[in-house]
């Protein structure tokens, strides 16, 4: 059986390494030429670091990434809005949140499997047709065939549209600023995600290696600078820690863009094709979530797909699986982020938060943290 994956993002790579470790071949086909130092950093949480385990690829994470043994969401002073227990996450799945630069992830993936030989660079995909039970795929310069293809190629994906399924994005009124800081954080912060909430703004940073720092601000689109600056950016957090305004004056490029989610699509697969990561469930990034829903899916459809006799009982199976969870995925993080930049959405919210008992805040974890069989 030859299973094309469309996209060598961390979706694309987790699952030519989740197929590989249960004995069934693929290839990656990335449209780059190289895997270029771009994008900031990503948290990975417990979800997404058990499947990391099970690739065996844990440690290689670890020493390129900064562990936190705390996230919490704060006032703009830096008081915790609700204190929360170190440990108690660690203590729950043997592992805590990772940062990381995503292009050092991606890296890490992509060297693993350029080694099995499983991945192809320069690659752009354009579309796709079934002919006698195989799939024709088209390249700019080529065409291959295979028995399974999976779009991998993110939110904006062409074999989404190939499919005939329709790309509407959901727009979020929020803009986000992300980039990398070179600093260190004072000791006290080293190890911890933080998340600072002011009015219709908001800054997360942690750190990512020993002199470099990941942060993102979020801004209302009606209050936004136009111009996105360190001296605007500045301006728009005066009133919070000094550390904040640190991190903004040692940034270097900044990636400015609309935060947005995909509306929900009516399927992700047909018998012998099936979207996989952000090409399937774009979220908005408020629950810091999508990279390690991708991560889950590779887990998922690599196992399902060993243990059942057709592609498309595999794929129905796998939607199955996951739905649930990627729904409760994008559906929250939309509210969270909406609530977070409204004044009296993030009074409630708050209030929520301080009031909700250490029972339902585990219920919620367990429903996130938990991936079955691991
Ligand atoms: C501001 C922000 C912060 C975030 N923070 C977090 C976080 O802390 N934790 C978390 O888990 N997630 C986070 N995310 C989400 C995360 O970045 C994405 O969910 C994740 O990168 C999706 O991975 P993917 O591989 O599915 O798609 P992508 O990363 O989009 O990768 C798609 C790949 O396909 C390739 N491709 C596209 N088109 C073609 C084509 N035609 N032919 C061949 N190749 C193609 C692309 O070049 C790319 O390499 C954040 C997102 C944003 C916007």
């Amino acid at each position: 059986m030859e299973i094309v994956i469309i996209g060598g993002g961390i979706t694309g790579l987790s699952t030519a390494l989740a197929l590989n470790k249960v004995g069934i071949p693929s290839t990656v086909y990335e449209q780059a030429e190289n895997l270029n130092e771009i994008g900031a950093g990503v948290w990975l949480q417990p979800n997404a670091i058990q499947v990391l385990q099970w690739l065996g690829i844990y440690r290689d994470i670890l020493k390129e990434g900064c562990l936190l043994n705390k996230m919490e969401i704060t006032y703009p002073n830096l008081k915790p809005i609700k204190r929360i227990k170190n440990q108690v996450v660690a203590d729950r799945y043997g592992n805590q949140t990772i940062a990381i630069h995503r292009w050092k992830l991606q890296q890490l993936l992509y060297n693993k499997c350029d080694h099995l030989g499983i991945v192809k660079l320069g690659m752009p995909y354009t579309k796709h047709e079934t002919n006698n039970g195989k799939i024709e795929i088209h390249f700019k310069h080529t065409t291959i065939q295979a028995d399974l293809l999976m779009g991998a190629d993110g939110i904006k994906s062409n074999v989404r549209k190939s499919m005939g399924l329709p790309s509407d994005f959901h727009t979020s009124g929020q803009i986000c600023c992300r980039g990398i800081a070179n600093i260190e954080l004072p000791t006290y912060l080293r190890n911890e995600g933080k998340e600072v909430w002011g009015n219709k703004v908001r800054f997360g940073f942690s750190q990512l290696s020993s002199d470099s720092v990941y942060f993102f601000a979020v801004v209302n689109k009606e209050i936004a600078p136009k111009d996105i600056t360190k001296k605007s950016l500045s301006t728009l957090f005066k009133d919070f820690d000094l550390i904040v305004k640190d991190i903004i004056e040692a940034s270097g490029d900044m990636h400015v863009a609309e935060l947005m989610d995909l509306k929900r699509l009516s399927t992700w697969h047909d018998s012998n094709t099936c979207l996989i990561g952000d090409a399937a469930h774009a979220t908005t990034p408020n629950m810091g979530q999508g990279a390690c829903q991708g991560i889950e899916d590779a887990y998922y459809i690599s196992n399902i797909l060993k243990n059942t006799n057709t592609s498309l009982a595999a794929f129905k199976a796998f939607e199955n699986q996951r739905r649930k969870k990627v729904d409760y995925v994008v559906n929250n993080s939309w509210t969270f982020g909406k609530m977070a930049h409204s004044t009296l959405g993030q009074l409630a919210l708050r209030g929520i938060m301080k009031l909700t008992p250490e029972k339902v805040m585990s219920k919620q974890m367990n429903k996130l943290y938990t991936v079955e069989g691991l």
